[in-house]
């Protein structure tokens, strides 16, 4: 499998009703590629600046990581911050500082063009295509963004967007895109820019996966600790991507594994802060928690005819 990734890499600094963090490990290429990595090689290309802590790349390269792609540059790192309310299915921005991004022209190494499966993180949507460019025969291509690019550069990702197999967006994200406040339409309205199929993502609440006429519908793991939902989503990309990379299938019954996956992945993500659960997570515990959804969502056909003798 080839799997690449482009997105940011941050320092974040996170308000939510449990706790605050300054300056912590983030951006959409880190959740995405710590996630990915457990399922097979994923390449990343990034840029970072002369500020950002060299012990967070020991930690991506830890996991195996491909980091060739990710350059260093003068200045400051991309900065985000963020703060949640008691709902933590909203996150609502206080700051974003492109900073070494607003200039960054990514330049593939060679062993990076030949990756089949590329992943657009959250991140400006020229970059994103800049990347594509370069890559030479892509089998499968996913994208995702967030009201900051959908706002400020709407024509841009729609460009994106036309070249993209799969995209993942947010219920908010998914309506402001679509200028629809119904999530169904919205989605139908989204397949309709490009992209064959949408992940419309829902918080604690679950994905909805639409594709052509088919709809899938996975809950999500219900935790009774969220700490930080930062990289939620990435996470869920990363389980996803990772999974149908390693399988290199990409029919409807491997697709929803792969949600549910990108669940289990977000699920353990969000219970720490920045990516501090991903450090410890094992192998063992994503199987755990994956056999556990897929028991949660078993109920069999009804034995007897229910409404028999009913009149119905
Ligand atoms: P999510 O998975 O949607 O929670 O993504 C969270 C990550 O997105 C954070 O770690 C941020 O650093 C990053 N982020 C926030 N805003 C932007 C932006 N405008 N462009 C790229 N990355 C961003």
């Amino acid at each position: 499998m080839a799997l690449l990734v482009v997105g940011s890499i941050a320092l974040d600094s996170l308000e939510t009703p449990f706790g605050r963090r300054e300056d912590v490990l983030g951006g959409s290429a880190s959740y995405f590629s710590a996630c990915a990595s457990f399922f097979g090689p994923t390449r990343v290309v990034a840029v970072v600046g002369e500020d950002f802590p060299e012990e967070h790349v020991r930690f991506l390269a830890s996991r195996g990581v491909d980091l060739a792609g990710l350059a260093r540059q003068p200045g400051r790192t991309f900065r985000w911050k963020g703060r949640y309310e008691f709902d933590l299915n909203t996150a609502h921005t206080l700051d974003t500082q492109l900073n070494v991004f607003a200039k960054f022209q990514p330049a593939l190494p060679e062993h990076y063009r030949d990756s089949e499966y590329v992943f657009l993180g959250n991140i400006d949507p020229d970059l994103q295509r800049a990347v594509l460019d370069q890559v030479r025969a892509p089998r499968l291509v996913a994208c995702d963004t967030m009201n900051f690019w959908i706002e400020s550069k709407r024509e841009s990702l729609l460009r994106t967007l036309r070249r993209v197999d799969l995209l993942f967006v947010n219920d908010a994200e998914a309506r402001m895109l679509a200028g629809e406040h119904n999530v169904v339409k919205a989605a139908r309205k989204i397949l309709s820019f490009g992209p064959r199929s949408v992940v419309v993502k829902r918080g604690e609440y679950g994905a909805l996966f639409f594709s052509g006429d088919e709809v899938f519908a996975s809950s999500a793991v219900p935790l009774a600790a969220v700490f930080d939902p930062t990289g939620a989503g990435d996470s869920f990309a990363g389980g996803f991507m990772g999974y149908v990379a390693r399988v290199r299938r990409e029919d409807p019954a491997t697709l929803r594994r792969a949600i549910v996956l990108g669940s289990v992945l977000a699920s353990f993500t969000v219970e720490q802060f920045s990516l501090d659960r991903l450090r410890s997570l094992t192998p063992e515990e994503i199987r755990g928690r994956y056999a556990e959804a897929r028991e949660r969502a078993h109920f069999d056909d009804l034995e007897v005819d229910l409404f028999a003798g009913n009149g119905g």
